[in-house]
């Protein structure tokens, strides 16, 4: 069964208006779970549309891939940690990636398009040269961004002087096959195409390389971005209009979001994305951290906590890890109730994901008018009594804003010191995901409170209602 090109032009476009609703509603965290829908109903129109459109065979083969996909989708998704999202994102950026580069492959091989004369022929293999080149740079780019995120490969940039110049000769290279790919007659410009692959491949893993450290972030929404181009790319290969849209929208929304990401990390976005060098750290010896590092037990933190008027919780990677959200939210609903001012203060990159705080707190139901952002909360912190940080460390690192030797430098961090108390709630005294030392364990009003942050709110909770 077939339907006709005008019903399927109408189901792309309403697919694209249901993807770009979903865009909207993900923009607030009232409306996320109403754009996840929107997307998914979209993506079904989208699949739908085009497997039955005209010319597709082959259907048996089609839905079964599609049930076998779904099927590990399914598992995968439930299997997976909160806390190991980031890698499988990155790893999905990097299927869209190889996706575009098989697509790539199999529409110059394709027979029909052979067939294409002058202008036309030129296009093609133009869209062709370019759909694998960002495919391949997205494709190897996100294994190194999965393998960084998941430990498996050193998360510490690496760079060398000459890297700059080594892309753009590459480049330049990449530029001259494409030429040449052009101008190759039947399907003799196989070689170059092979070629250029390997180096979009090398280029993908030296760029990512040179990202690292507390600017990951940029990595990982930069990536979603390729992945939509790379998937537009492919859409203007298969020519599908749908395809072409949907990867513009992920592209465009990707690049606005690295940009954001960068200003919040106050990084320069064409540095990051260029691999021109990732931090603004000075060369230099990192200043000595001075004090000495005290801490208080549950009992003696509960009791800070009852006498406090104001409280500002700051959750980090490690509220994910414990899944410590329940209890904490269920310990600031005991603190509202005895009448303090408690609210949550969010980074932007805390986590492991942009939004991943946001996330967390949604899911344990905290509400939207208790979190603020960074930017919102900053300048209360002097009026603020107890600072609860709650497995986050690199987001209230003071070396951010004083050492410029540390690899964070510039950054700009929750300023927790100034409270008039600093309790950090965390298992030991090791680094977050920078590698960088925290002088503000060593601030004299801040006191640690070691251990799986679950289990420590729980502890407090049971003393603040005993
Ligand atoms: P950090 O990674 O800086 O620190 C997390 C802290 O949590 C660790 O120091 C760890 O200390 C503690 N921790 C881990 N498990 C537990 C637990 N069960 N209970 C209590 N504490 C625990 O996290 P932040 O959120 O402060 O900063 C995020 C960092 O990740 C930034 O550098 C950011 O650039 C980077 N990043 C962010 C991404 C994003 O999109 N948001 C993506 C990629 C990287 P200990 O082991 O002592 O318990």
């Amino acid at each position: 069964m077939f339907i006709v090109k005008e019903i399927q032009t109408a189901a792309y476009l309403f697919a694209s208006i249901l993807f770009i609703l979903s865009l909207s509603g993900l923009s607030s965290q009232e409306s996320a779970k109403r754009g996840v829908l929107y997307g998914i109903v979209g993506m079904i129109i989208a699949i739908i549309a085009t497997v039955l459109g005209q010319g597709v065979e082959g259907h048996v083969y089609i839905i079964g891939a599609i049930a076998i996909a779904s099927v590990i989708g399914i598992m995968l998704a439930r299997k997976v940690e909160m806390t190991a999202m980031p890698q499988l994102v990155a790893i999905l950026h990097s299927f869209v990636g190889l996706a575009a580069v098989l697509v790539g492959y199999g529409s110059y091989l394709d027979p029909t398009t052979q067939n294409l004369h002058g202008a036309e022929h030129t296009i093609h293999l133009v869209e062709v040269f370019a759909g694998v080149f960002i495919g391949a740079i997205t494709f190897t780019g996100s294994i190194i961004a999965w393998g960084k995120l998941d430990g498996k490969v050193p998360s510490k940039p690496w760079s060398f002087s000459g890297l700059q110049l080594m892309n753009l000769s590459l480049l330049i290279v990449c530029i001259v096959l494409g030429v040449m790919f052009c101008g190759a007659e039947g399907t003799s410009g196989m070689l170059y195409l092979g070629i250029m692959t390997a180096i979009a491949s090398f280029i993908g893993v030296v760029l990512v390389m040179a990202i690292g450290g507390g600017d990951m972030p940029v990595v990982v929404s930069m990536l979603n971005s390729y992945s939509g181009w790379a998937a537009s790319a492919a859409g203007f290969m298969l020519g599908n209009d749908l395809l072409i849209v949907t990867g513009a929208l992920v592209g465009s929304s990707g690049a606005i979001l690295s940009m954001h990401m960068c200003h919040a990390m106050n990084r320069s976005f064409f540095s990051v994305i260029f691999a021109s060098g990732s931090g603004n750290a000075k060369a230099g010896e990192k200043k000595a951290i001075e004090g000495e590092v005290t801490s208080l037990n549950h009992e003696e933190v509960a009791n800070l906590l009852k006498e406090a008027k104001s409280v500002v919780i700051v959750p980090g990677y490690g509220m994910a890890v414990a899944k410590a959200q329940y209890p904490i939210y269920e310990m600031v609903q005991t603190l509202r109730k005895a009448g303090k001012n408690v609210r949550f203060a969010i980074h932007p990159v805390a986590g492991r994901l942009p939004g991943h705080m946001n996330v967390l707190l949604a899911e344990a139901n905290v509400p939207y008018d208790i979190v603020l952002e960074m930017d919102e909360i900053n300048d209360d912190m002097p009026d603020t009594d107890v600072v609860m940080v709650i497995g986050a460390n690199d987001v209230v690192n003071p070396s951010a804003q004083d050492d410029p030797a540390s690899s964070i430098y510039g950054m700009p961090v929750i300023e927790a010191w100034k409270a008039e108390k600093v309790i950090i709630m965390k298992r030991s005294m090791s680094a977050g995901y920078s590698g960088e030392d925290n002088p503000l364990f060593y601030k004299p009003n801040s006191e640690m409170l070691y251990g799986d942050a679950k289990a420590s709110v729980e502890k407090l909770l049971s003393s603040l209602k005993g």
